[in-house]
């Protein structure tokens, strides 16, 4: 008998396959179809997108429950993450997390909650004589205090814990819409301080898509990307029985923010808001889920009525750098500044505009004298401020794009629900976008059809499209803007182009932004600062870490107790500030 045989001999008698492993010999679809083995079969670059993490809508869930597809609700695995810097307080985030609201209600009569390791009047010493077992224990109660306070008010915040206060102040002026084309015709004095700064000369910046005022403001203040904090645009549809609403309150944050780890976790830090546009207040407001308010804040409603615009109720740059100099008397070891005016007369004559040059000349002298100001102040001797922007503009030189007109044209309006917003459109399926798929595919054709819209890209693959191929994060990876908020097709503008309902406010706007060509930010750094590393390639996301990194603050957790990839995370861009802590960040 031959080798071979013998081989067949030993071998079990094979069995016909199971019906459904069983497909037409002649079938030409994919490997992958239906229900089954998501992702296997595929590369693992698309594996790795398709198993992405996605937080989940706040409030449609309880904490810890997560939503199978197939299988209905199921229990969340307890999932927590574990840093390297701060190991206790993974451990004790979520227990700590769900005991805050009922904290919230417990007697506070100024008592210090119990110290870590002894008082704080012998804080260091005494601390280093404790115990591992006792240090970790005083640490949980601690944070656990802490995070209980963050649920209420910021100014609940037990004081005296031995936190060590090594950082230097930071100051993060925010001039909204300023694009990085426009600074060097029109602002001087940030043009050369741009230039001659030690840290990165002449560094840009890249906004968070889409370029909108609440993305970057919360990528700022989260230090992590769109995908994860969830403020994916400034309106958005939850996908309910409720029409579209505006996206960028405290509770719509899906992670924590600087202030609510600044309350967390450094009681003493003092930190402030003085914002030029009064949704930017409800931003960072407290709320039911931990949210921390700053110490002080100041909003446009403080202002004088001269230092307010009349029509859309903004303060002007002068009122809200007079009142950012009221709040640098408490001593704050953080602010962040939102200046309003370069936005607001740019949308209204278009950034190109006399009006809009004679604004930036204005702001550019404002803001030089605030500088100066503030960096001759004692405690700012090592302070850093960081002058930036939310995001870019273009003028508007052709008619709005009215996409919800244009697929009702298509005979497809009753198929989706669309979120204009700006240089990017959120095209909703009222289906889930698997049974969608086909639609999904005539209502991109349709849009590509269309002048001035330069890309349409799907939240998911469409197996009735090329699969993968025209998803956003296959396309572009590095706007890590997918999450369950983000339009099942995401429609992006040519530069003159906007977004915008006819009969909406925004569709005689003259200039817009939302679009990538609106992601161009100058990044200037002045004060405390060292030479920077990798200045080609810095994001808000990179912006926003640093500075935690540079107040001596642990990064921000997301609220469901989740894990934060590294890829959904801003680097820490070194030389940005002195202190000690901010070069001993890791990078990821
Ligand atoms: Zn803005
Ligand atoms: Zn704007």
């Amino acid at each position: 008998m031959d080798a071979q045989a013998l081989r067949l001999r030993g071998r079990t008698r094979p069995r016909p396959l199971p019906p459904y492993r069983r497909a037409p010999a002649d079938s030409a679809r994919p490997r992958i179809e239906g229900d089954g083995l998501l992702g296997v079969g595929h590369a693992l670059e698309a594996r790795r997108r398709h198993l992405r993490l996605v937080p989940p809508l706040s409030g449609t869930d309880p904490p810890r429950v997560r939503r199978d597809r197939r299988r209905g609700r199921i229990r969340h695995r307890r999932r927590v993450p574990v840093r390297r810097r701060d190991p206790a307080r993974s451990a004790v985030a979520h227990r700590a997390l769900s005991r805050r609201r009922a904290s919230c209600t417990a007697p506070r009569d100024g008592r210090r909650p119990p110290a870590v390791g002894g008082d704080a009047a012998d804080g260091g010493a005494r601390q280093d004589a404790v115990s591992g077992a006792n240090r970790a224990a005083g640490l949980l109660v601690a944070i656990a205090v802490a995070l209980a306070c963050a649920g209420c008010t910021r100014r609940d915040a037990p004081t005296g814990t031995p936190y060590a206060r090594v950082a230097a102040p930071v100051a993060l002026v925010v001039v909204d819409g300023l694009d990085a084309r426009d600074v060097a015709g029109d602002m001087p004095e940030l043009t050369r301080a741009w230039r001659e700064s030690a840290w990165c000369p002449g560094a840009h910046g890249r906004a968070a898509m889409p370029a909108r005022t609440n993305v970057n403001h919360a990528t700022l203040a989260t230090g992590v990307y769109p995908e994860m904090h969830g403020i994916t645009g400034n309106v958005f549809w939850a996908r309910t029985a409720d029409p579209p609403r505006k996206l960028g309150a405290a509770a719509d944050f899906l992670t924590e923010t600087v202030f609510t780890v600044a309350a967390a976790h450094d009681p003493p830090l003092r930190t402030a808001l003085a914002v030029g546009k009064p949704k930017l207040e409800l931003m960072f407001a407290a709320t039911a889920a931990g949210h921390a308010v700053p110490d002080d804040v100041w909003s446009p409603k403080d202002a004088p009525s001269s230092g307010r615009d009349a029509a859309t109720g903004y303060a002007t740059d002068a009122a809200t750098l007079a009142g950012a100099r009221r709040l640098l008397e408490n001593g704050p070891a953080f602010v962040l500044v939102n200046l309003a005016d370069v936005d607001r007369v740019s949308h209204a004559a278009g950034p190109h505009s006399g009006e809009a040059q004679a604004t930036r000349r204005a702001t550019d002298r404002e803001l030089a004298a605030f500088v100066h100001d503030v960096l001759a102040r004692p405690g700012w001797r090592e302070g850093t401020i960081v002058v930036t922007a939310d995001h870019g503009f273009d003028a508007t030189t052709h008619p709005a794009i009215d996409v919800g007109a244009m697929l009702r044209d298509a005979g497809l309006a009753d198929a989706f629900v669309v979120v204009p917003d700006g240089g990017v459109a959120h095209v909703y399926t009222r289906e889930t976008p698997r049974a969608a798929a086909t639609t999904l595919k005539a209502a991109r054709q349709r849009a590509l059809a269309q002048e001035g819209v330069a890309e349409a890209l799907y939240r998911a693959f469409n197996r009735e499209d090329d699969w993968y191929d025209h998803m956003i994060d296959h396309v572009h990876p590095d706007w890590h803007v997918v999450n369950v908020r983000t339009g099942d097709l995401l429609l992006v503008t040519a530069p003159g182009y906007t977004f915008a309902a006819s009969d909406g406010e925004d569709a005689h706007l003259r200039g817009n932004h939302g679009a990538p060509a609106e992601t161009d930010v100058p990044v200037v750094a002045l004060g405390g600062v060292a030479s920077g590393d990798h200045c080609d390639e810095i994001h808000a996301a990179d912006v926003g870490r640093t500075v935690l990194g540079c107040l001596g603050l642990p990064d921000v957790a997301r609220l469901d107790g989740g894990p934060i990839p590294p890829q959904s995370q801003g680097r820490v861009l070194r030389g940005l500030c002195k202190t000690a802590i901010a070069t001993a960040v890791p990078t990821p």
